[in-house]
């Protein structure tokens, strides 16, 4: 068969309240052309983000009743770690609230003045979480991870070259190599066997522990599996286990590829860094067997790690980011290639080739497919990146607009609706204007800067 369905049906559903083009002029113009300070309710079709948006399965929901919310002990937590530890043998399983939460005691840890933590490209939280101790978070993906155009199976590799001279000239200013998996920041692409293995012999090599930023292990793993020679018979569960045998440590954001709403957690080897990172815990999120969570979300994570690695789920979804890549690319739309694994990427650069980058040409696309279908991206570009920790601006390596896809949530009829958008704004690309920000906070600004097209007076 050609077709690739949905492996799911459809039990519960959510309304969608459709708007006019009228409307979301006006909504918008509210938000200060900022799509994040829109209520979601105004939106047709989120593709804001992946992560906590996913359907839970049946399993999912009857686990939320299974939780047990006991302070300390909680069977819900044994579940957890039990799951987790199923795909990821780490000695220490440690819950936290999401991702972030992790990253800040990793840290508390590794974190301190002027230090150097090389990740292929750290993800903007990551970058934050370690700018604001101090650290400069380097990035170096390979040459051809830059390139939206360029077709490269494995576009998230670290270059090795790149990190072993780092290492040789500036080794101990590095308390910690990371990767990250796949590159969400960097096209949603994967990072192969090979490089994770190399990238692990290195930091043997310098004496430096490794973590992996796992939160998107799964479609990583499959992308190995249909991709790397050597891992085609393979299961996706065994291609997980050996991508974190290398690792020290791993980072996790539970609203991704464990298809819950909420949680993330932090696992290592090392007992001084997990007794460190407890201490931190109880400070920061709570007691050890909770984290900063409910047992019922204890409970959807471990049924989620269950589902996640159903090679049938993976090819449907592997196929659908891929679907829609090919139908904008034959439309002429430049997009990421090959797709990547959560998300399609439009490069706004080429697309809007009239706009420069600081008059950030990808949020001024999200603004227009905003207006033309009432679906919500988000700028990764010199917006969300450009501002630098001293206060100068600076082009970002690229100008994309992301759609993110939730998990089991939007069907193949909502992406052709969504190509279709893409077919209008394409015809009028030339008309759209740039942007500029008329009011930013002092870090993470596209969260909650204000913006006005350049063409309107104040
Ligand atoms: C989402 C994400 C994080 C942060 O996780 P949260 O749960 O959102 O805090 C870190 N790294 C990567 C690569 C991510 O995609």
């Amino acid at each position: 068969m050609k077709t690739i369905i949905e492996p799911f049906r459809i039990k519960t559903v959510e309304p969608i309240r459709m708007t006019t083009r009228e409307q979301r002029l006006a909504l918008i113009k509210a938000a200060n052309y900022n799509l994040f300070a829109l209520k979601s309710e105004d939106v047709i079709i989120d593709l804001l983000t992946d992560s906590g948006t996913s359907a839970m399965s049946t399993q999912q929901w009857s686990a939320l009743m299974r939780g047990d919310e006991s302070y300390a002990g909680s069977p819900s937590f044994y579940n957890f770690e039990q799951a987790v530890k199923e795909l990821m043998p780490f000695k220490h399983v440690i819950p936290t609230h999401q991702g972030r939460a992790a990253e800040a005691i990793v840290v508390s840890i590794f974190g301190g003045e002027n230090k150097i933590v090389p990740n292929n490209t750290h993800f903007d939280t990551t970058r934050a979480n370690f700018e604001s101790a101090g650290v400069i978070a380097l990035d170096l993906v390979i040459e051809e991870g830059k390139d939206p155009a360029c077709d490269h199976p494995f576009k998230g590799n670290m270059d090795l070259e790149k990190l072993d001279q780092l290492l040789r000239e500036k080794g101990d200013e590095i308390p910690l190599v990371m990767t990250t998996v796949t590159n969400n920041a960097g096209g949603g692409q994967p990072v192969s066997m090979a490089n994770i293995r190399a990238t692990k012999e290195l930091c043997e090599k310098y004496g430096k522990p490794f973590f992996i930023d796992s939160c998107r292990f799964a479609e990583n793993a499959y992308f190995i599996k249909i991709r790397e020679e050597g891992f085609g018979d393979k299961s996706v569960s065994d291609i997980v286990r050996e991508m974190f045998s290398y690792a020290d440590g791993m980072t996790m954001s539970a609203k991704k590829d464990a298809f819950a709403n909420m949680g993330g957690w932090l696992a290592l080897n090392n007992d001084e860094w997990a007794e460190q990172a407890r201490t931190r815990l109880i400070m920061t999120e709570g007691f050890p067997t909770y984290g900063g969570l409910s047992g019922r979300d204890l409970e959807c994570v471990a049924a989620g790690l269950k589902e996640i690695v159903d090679e049938d789920y993976l090819h449907y979804r592997i196929r659908s980011i891929q679907y829609i890549t090919e139908k904008l690319d034959a439309i002429g739309v430049p997009v990421m290639k090959p797709g990547g694994g959560h998300a399609v990427f439009v490069d706004a650069r080429k697309m809007l080739p009239h706009i420069p980058a600081l008059q950030y040409p990808a949020q001024a696309l999200a603004v227009e497919l905003y207006i033309t279908g009432g679906i919500r991206g988000v700028e990764i570009g010199s917006f969300m990146f450009g501002r630098q920790p001293d206060g100068s601006e600076v082009p970002a390596a690229m100008e994309l607009v992301r759609l993110a896809m939730p998990r089991r949530v939007y069907t193949q009829s909502q992406a052709d609706y969504l190509i279709e958008c893409f077919e209008e704004i394409y015809r009028k690309a030339g008309e759209i204007k740039g942007m500029e920000v008329t009011w930013e906070p002092g870090s993470l600004r596209h969260f909650t800067s204000r913006l006005k097209p350049l063409d309107i007076a104040e």
